[in-house]
């Protein structure tokens, strides 16, 4: 098997670096680095988001149809290891890579219009609130309900 970066994947590496050189910041490469845990401080994660949302590169793992790059499984690795290389902020995982390719794949057309453009240009922020109090590892013992009512659900319980 050859495992051999192709002189397309090459010219595509030149590319993102060219890129990163020109627009990811000192600043952000320093917080980056100073950051502790697995998620950046909200300033310089959004600051990054919309310099990638500019060029287009943003959901760079999303189909192009749905405002994605529509990039091959080595450019989606390529430009993930440059950034890393170069110190950029970490993109927010839960509506980058897990919400967005699912509403991507089985979201309706009124989904896609409504969520999508709001992960992308940073109104929405998402996460996933599964972990109660007592509750971390069991997620079979998970106390909070949604009821529904009329055309909306009524949630009780608590999250952590
Ligand atoms: C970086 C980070 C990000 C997180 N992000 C999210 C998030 O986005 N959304 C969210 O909902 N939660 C999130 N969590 C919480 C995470 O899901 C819980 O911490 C995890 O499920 C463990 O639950 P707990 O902390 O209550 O520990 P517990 O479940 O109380 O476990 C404590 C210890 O007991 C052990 N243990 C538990 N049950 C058993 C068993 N039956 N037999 C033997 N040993 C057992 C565990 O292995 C562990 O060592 C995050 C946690 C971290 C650290």
């Amino acid at each position: 098997m050859d495992l051999q970066f192709s002189a397309q994947d090459e010219t595509f590496r030149q590319e993102v670096r060219r890129f990163l050189d020109e627009n990811l910041p000192q600043s952000l490469r320093d917080g980056m680095r100073a950051t502790p845990g697995v998620f950046v401080e909200p300033d310089i994660g959004q600051e990054w988001q919309a310099i990638l949302h500019r060029k287009g590169w943003l959901a760079y793992n999303w189909p192009e149809d749905c405002g994605g790059t529509g990039w091959s499984p080595i450019q989606r690795y390529i430009f993930e290891k440059e950034c890393a290389l170069a110190d950029a902020p970490s993109l927010p995982v839960l509506s980058l890579k897990l919400l967005g390719p699912v509403i991507c794949k089985f979201g309706t057309p009124e989904q896609k219009a409504h969520y999508l453009p709001r992960i992308l240009d940073g109104t929405d922020y998402w996460c996933q609130g599964f972990s109660e109090p007592g509750s971390g590892s069991d997620l079979a013992s998970l106390k909070t309900r949604a009821e529904r009512k009329e055309d909306h659900y009524l949630i009780n319980g608590r999250k952590l």
